[in-house]
């Protein structure tokens, strides 16, 4: 059984007020949660606030994580932040390619690999995140996209390093569209991914928990958390409110056991 995870992503959104309002609603509610314990949630503010949130986020119920990182560890690399960085200032996940970085900077899988390693070796637990654009998949490409991005990363590090991996399939078209991939969408490619891993290692495949990502809300979580192979939720809009996250967790924890 994998432990379900639900993770915030709160993009270039915060402040030090709004978010300590958000992350106190998140802990006050969570607190009661009997079944929370079932579940990881972790949540990943903007670099400079980790400090912050990782100060309000006492109880070792809610971890952080930051947004990005750098593949290198030091040097003349003006405006970056290196893992080692991030784990110093209470960071342990990092989210790594996601759409908007792959699409807006550049990453590509290679780079995507590269960080990975380089977060990995900082003791950070990275979050992989995989998927295609609309036009990808009406064009029949999403397997072979899929495919892709997890190849060079299987490549650049070796299979058993999904054992300290989360990956997070998130079809571009889903995200921050309001438009969410239907249960049976997300199932087929979250199958495949897992298929593809256990085309390296069987037991890796079985262990390495699968995050679905792309306007998750509280309306549709139970139904997308219900399939076997979808372990939890990467949150981007509805991470903002406190309400709509522990809603989503509530669902996720709910999940366990059944
Ligand atoms: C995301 O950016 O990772 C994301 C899933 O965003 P949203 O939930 O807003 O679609």
């Amino acid at each position: 059984m994998r432990k379900p995870i639900v993770v915030g992503n709160w993009k270039l959104n915060g402040s030090h007020a709004d978010n300590e309002s958000l992350v106190t609603g998140v802990l006050s509610e969570m607190a009661d949660m009997a079944d929370m314990a079932a579940i990881d949630v972790a949540v990943c503010p903007p670099f400079v606030f980790i400090p912050q949130v990782e100060g309000l986020a006492t109880s070792m119920s809610l971890g952080v994580g930051g947004q990005n990182c750098s593949e290198h560890d030091s040097g003349a690399f003006t405006g970056e932040v290196a893992p080692g960085m991030l784990f110093d200032v209470g960071a342990r996940y990092v989210i790594l390619g996601h759409s908007e970085r792959r699409a807006m900077y550049g990453e590509t899988n290679e780079i995507v690999s590269a960080k990975v390693k380089a977060a990995l070796a900082a003791g950070l637990t990275p979050i992989l995140c995989v998927g295609e654009t609309l036009e990808e998949r009406e064009s029949d490409q999403t397997e072979a996209v899929v495919r892709q991005q997890l190849a060079a990363v299987i490549a650049g590090n070796g299979i058993a390093a999904f054992e300290r991996m989360v990956i997070a399939y998130e079809p571009v078209w889903a995200i921050g569209t309001g438009r969410t991939a239907s249960p049976e969408q997300a199932q087929e490619v979250h199958a495949f991914i897992r298929g593809q891993l256990a085309d390296h290692d069987a037991s890796v495949a079985q262990s390495v928990r699968i995050q679905y990502g792309g306007s998750m809300k509280p309306a549709n979580a139970a139904e997308l958390l219900a399939q076997p192979d979808i372990d939890g939720g990467l949150i981007g809009g509805a991470s903002l409110k406190a309400e709509d996250f522990l809603g989503i967790c509530r669902a996720a924890a709910d999940t366990v056991g059944n």
